[in-house]
């Protein structure tokens, strides 16, 4: 099949061809190939998220391979699960693409979301397919909540700030490749395929008073949880020295490496607060603390200045 399009197979074929790459648990009643899915679930609290991802505006197939971004679209709403404190259990696909598009580069591409999804023990379980002049996908993830849920809003003043992943990495990857070059390999990789800390999130959740997935970068994430807590969030420089190879790779293109730890989304590190009393869950550190006061977001005491992370209208 390696030269076949959409135009090929037909959307039923193309259909199939998923269909044949999918597990089936027993929670999933009626999988792909009915009007809708089916799940039987093990706790009452269902949640979920959505995400879309469009060609040239949120990926390049130039960067990346589909297999990447595969993992890179699942993983984005994988990320939102945890970050709720949900146990993810499955996906669907909405997708579209060019009917001239190669059946092998989108089945790659679905491979690597059922392989980061699989990561998680969730599953592919329904979608919808059609044409569009780039290739759109939009995962929705429905995840099962053990616990209460950790929302944004339960900050509270002399609780620590504490975090579980990298950041800035997956920014210096982006902006490596954008520079036209391929390496270091390991920050270009760190965009292509996020490595999620989403067991040390899943084992926290229950201790922590507030979660996000940093998806927008530190700083405007962690006001995301000032503003919705109604609390200051002062973070520490001290814990948050860009690793040598960021430092290396920012000085070689001229860009500044704790603007990337900052201001770099998607590397989707887990952003969380905890009572002080608590002791620190495993796979999370220290990296500021909760204070009264106007919400805002300071590094060491100080206001930060200029952008703070990503705004997809912003110009
Ligand atoms: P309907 O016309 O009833 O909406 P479709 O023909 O769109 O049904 O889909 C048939 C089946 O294939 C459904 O179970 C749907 O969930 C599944 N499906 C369609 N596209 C995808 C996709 N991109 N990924 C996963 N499942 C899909
Ligand atoms: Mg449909």
């Amino acid at each position: 099949m390696s030269d076949e399009t959409l135009l090929d197979v037909g959307e039923f074929g193309f259909i199939d061809l998923i269909k044949k790459r999918v597990a089936h648990p027993s929670f999933l009643k009626v999988g792909i190939g009915d009007d809708a899915a089916v799940l039987d679930l093990n706790q009452p609290e269902v949640v979920t998220c959505v995400d879309i991802l469009i060609e040239d505006q949120h990926f390049k197939k130039d960067f990346s391979t589909a297999r990447d971004i595969g993992h890179r679209a699942a993983a984005a709403n994988l990320a939102d699960l945890v970050a709720m404190g949900a146990q993810p259990v499955a996906l669907m696909l909405a997708l579209a693409a060019p009917v001239h598009s190669k059946v092998t580069w989108l089945i790659e591409m679905i491979d690597g979301i059922v392989e980061e999804a699989n990561q998680l023990g969730a599953v592919l379980i329904g979608g919808d397919t059609t044409r569009a002049e780039k290739v759109i996908i939009s995962i929705t993830a429905i995840g099962e909540l053990r616990n209460k849920p950790v929302e944004r809003g339960g900050a509270k003043a002399g609780e620590l700030v504490i975090a579980a992943g990298r950041f800035g990495w997956a920014q210096g990857g982006l902006n490596v490749l954008q520079k036209g070059f391929r390496s270091p390999k390991l920050l270009v990789q760190a965009h292509q395929r996020p490595k999620i800390e989403y067991q040390a999130a899943l084992n926290a959740a229950s201790q922590l008073s507030s979660m996000i997935d940093v998806s927008d970068g530190l700083a405007q994430d962690a006001l995301h949880i000032a503003k919705a807590s109604g609390v200051q969030i002062d973070l520490k420089a001290a814990a948050l020295t860009p690793d040598d190879l960021l430092i290396e790779a920012a000085l070689g293109i001229g860009e500044d490496p704790m603007e990337w730890v900052l201001t770099g989304g998607d590397d989707h590190a887990f952003l969380a607060t905890i009572n002080s009393d608590r002791p620190i869950p495993t796979g999370f550190r220290i990296i500021g603390e909760v204070f009264k006061g106007e919400p805002k977001v300071t590094l060491d005491g100080q206001a930060l200045t200029g952008r703070l992370g990503h705004d997809h209208f912003a110009s």
